[in-house]
């Protein structure tokens, strides 16, 4: 089944044509990325691989909106020299990443008005992600009206915590008139590295529990208890929690009015500095990763701090789930850090050993692309590296909607 995965942001879309059966049977014809959409100058990258041959198309012209965006996407998807499809009509659905529907939908589902209407009822709680989601979803029923357009929340997958992980403890008016209340993110990748860890460890979902690390652009962790989420870093927005690449998390809120009156900022660049000059940024001046780890090598103090308020944010976290989690079957590792930086995972599990956490130096730094183990031959909890694939799960959600 050939299925568009889009991910429309404020000023650019993400897609992915996949060809799927199931999670081990797929292929992805081509992907790319349309960005600085209503800028004087749009950019379109473009990647086919047919027949085990990759090509890159970049394109640069002005795109005023996303509809002109998809317009040129259809466009190169079709394409009668370099296209990996005859015709838009060949696409039989289209899975959607949608920031949040709140407590609206648990699951995945087929987009109609009341579905549009429950995410626009989440603007305000998702303002830079929803509006857009909504767009992306609105154009591309004009340039697919026959396939089922499925919408994929990042929060669903969370929709199992009990009210006393999910509550803050305010005034509960805040959460029954205004909604108020930890929703968490990523849910597509924590419930991918779910199903992919009960799979590793041949075991049913429904009896695995793990804690899920997320560590890329954007970092979380997860209690999962029997294949359901039962607690999370992330809360009413994807700011709390874990110290990421530019956003703060965890801060005490009183801290916000003290720096207003300090600095004379208002409320507006004062949440907007603790999502994009905040945490590794914040500390060290840099938010990659890979720029933090060699300058701290490099001797580099400011980035060697925040390198162990990253990692000991990430222990602190472990030992609040390890707490709440009666039995725990792994340990996983995953996106962009979580799978490739072997010195952050060292740091991470470096004095864990007292809870079981014992990682085996080597296996920690062979360098693969799949799933693997890199904990110590007999440790009692097993630390797992596994790539998330946030695309794959939309697809397969979306196939199984389509399926029935
Ligand atoms: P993601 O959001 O999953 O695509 O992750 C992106 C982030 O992963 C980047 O901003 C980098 O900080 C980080 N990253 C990617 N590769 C590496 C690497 N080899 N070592 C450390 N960090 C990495």
């Amino acid at each position: 089944m050939k299925i568009l995965i889009l991910n429309a942001g404020s000023s650019s879309i993400k897609y992915q044509l996949m060809d799927l059966e199931d999670v081990h049977h797929f292929t992805l014809p081509a992907f790319g990325l349309v960005e600085k959409i209503g800028e004087s100058m749009g950019r379109i990258t473009h990647k086919t691989c047919v027949n085990g041959l990759n090509s890159t198309i970049v394109e640069e012209s002005p795109i005023p909106t996303h509809t002109e965006g998809m317009a040129r996407v259809v466009a190169l998807l079709t394409d009668a020299d370099k296209g990996v499809i005859r015709e838009a009509s060949e696409i039989q659905g289209v899975g959607h990443r949608v920031l949040s529907c709140g407590e609206v939908y648990t699951d995945p589902v087929l987009i109609d008005d009341q579905v549009k209407a429950a995410i626009r009822e989440f603007f305000p709680l998702g303002p830079l992600h929803n509006p857009p989601n909504l767009m992306g979803i609105e154009v591309a029923q004009r340039f697919f009206p026959n396939a089922p357009q499925v919408a994929v929340f990042d929060t669903a997958f969370h929709q199992t915590m009990p009210p006393k992980a999910f509550l803050y403890a305010v005034p509960y008016a805040w959460y029954t008139d205004y909604r108020l209340r930890r929703y968490g993110f990523h849910g597509t990748s924590h419930k991918f590295i779910t199903a992919a860890t009960a799979e590793y460890l041949g075991k049913p979902v429904e009896q695995t529990s793990l804690i899920s690390i997320h560590l890329g652009n954007g970092c979380s962790i997860t209690a999962v208890r029997n294949g359901k989420s039962v607690d999370t870093s992330m809360g009413v927005t994807p700011l709390e929690g874990l110290v990421m690449g530019t956003r703060s998390g965890d801060l005490d809120p009183a801290a916000i009015e003290y720096i207003m009156e300090q600095t004379g900022m208002n409320i507006h660049d004062t949440t907007n500095a603790l999502n994009k000059q905040s945490g590794l940024k914040g500390i060290c001046e840099v938010n990659d990763m890979r720029d933090v780890v060699e300058a701290a090598a490099g001797g580099d103090q400011m980035a060697e701090i925040a390198l162990q308020m990253f990692t000991y944010r990430i222990q602190k976290y472990i030992g609040a789930y390890m707490a709440v989690l009666p039995k725990l079957d792994a340990i996983v590792f995953t996106a962009g850090i979580g799978q490739n930086s072997f010195p952050v995972r060292a740091r991470i599990c470096d004095g864990l050993e007292h809870l079981g956490i014992r990682l085996d130096i080597q296996k920690n730094m062979a360098s693969a692309d799949n799933t693997r183990e890199i904990q110590q031959d007999g440790a009692p909890i097993q630390l797992l590296v596994i790539p998330t694939n946030e695309e794959l799960q939309i697809a397969l959600e979306t196939k199984q909607i389509i399926d029935g």
